[in-house]
């Protein structure tokens, strides 16, 4: 990948932290490979590496549970 499929900016290789809510839980998976756009922020991750993360969160092959800092916006939207 050159290029963002989404704006057409620059993507850099990267190491970033894959986060997803799964039955009304946050997880996370860190330390992943990506390829993220320097403009949009649009993260892109190879076929194997979308397996990977898919393989862990379905047989919840977790090492760790995290305590992390939790707020909620009181705004409403619109
Ligand atoms: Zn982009």
């Amino acid at each position: 990948m050159d290029r963002c499929a989404v704006c057409g900016g620059e993507v850099e290789k990267k190491r970033v932290t894959y986060t997803k809510e799964e039955g009304g839980r946050l997880v996370a998976i860190g330390g992943v490979p990506a390829e993220v756009c320097r403009t949009c922020g649009e993260e892109y991750f190879a076929p194997e590496v979308a397996d990977e993360l898919h393989r862990i969160i379905e047989t919840r092959a977790w090492t760790e549970t995290l305590e992390v800092p939790y707020a909620r916006l009181r705004a409403s939207v619109g």
